[in-house]
């Protein structure tokens, strides 16, 4: 059976710490399924049209990657792609409560789904995109924390 791994996420936008766990996730699995959840009520600065094209531009040339929208839980996505594992980061300590309880319900959901998580890198891991759009909107670079096609995307956004 190939491995295939769904990465869900708000990615917005996408950011370093992003790509470092693909990066990393990547020779792990046969294919991964980078999912971007569209929930119509939290809502986001980027659409999820403008997310996939960022994430697009990132990836692009990258082989056994899918970049996918989604709404609704992630384990009924999960199972619409034939995937048994979830991809999660896991930052500094403040993330574990919130992993670990979505984990478990999870788990509870499916019980054939397993969560892989992969430590946020030293270099990235007070990394987010909250405050990577906090900084930017203020006009303060944010060039080392996001890949260059986001920057302009952010710059774009917030200063036309
Ligand atoms: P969500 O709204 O689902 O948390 P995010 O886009 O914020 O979506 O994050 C998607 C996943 O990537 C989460 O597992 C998150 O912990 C992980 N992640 C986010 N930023 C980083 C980072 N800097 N380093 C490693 N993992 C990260």
């Amino acid at each position: 059976m190939r491995a295939v791994a769904v990465y869900p996420g708000s990615f917005d936008p996408f950011t370093n710490g992003h790509l470092d766990i693909i990066r990393r996730a990547h020779p792990l699995f046969d294919k991964i399924i980078i999912g971007i959840a569209n929930n119509s009520n939290k809502s986001s600065l980027f659409s999820a049209e403008e997310r996939t094209q960022l994430i697009e531009k990132v990836l692009h040339g990258w082989e056994n990657i899918e970049i996918d929208t989604f709404q609704g839980l992630t384990v009924d996505y999960c199972r619409k792609k034939n995937s048994r594992v979830i991809l999660r980061g896991l930052r500094a300590v403040t993330d574990f409560d919130y992993e670990y309880a979505i984990s478990l319900m999870n788990k509870k959901l499916a019980p054939e789904i397993e969560t892989f998580f992969l430590m946020a890198d030293n270099e990235y891991s007070f990394v987010s995109s909250t405050i990577v759009k906090e900084v930017a909107r203020h006009g303060r670079a944010v060039s080392n924390q996001v890949p260059d096609v986001v920057n302009e995307a952010l710059l774009k956004k917030f200063h036309g």
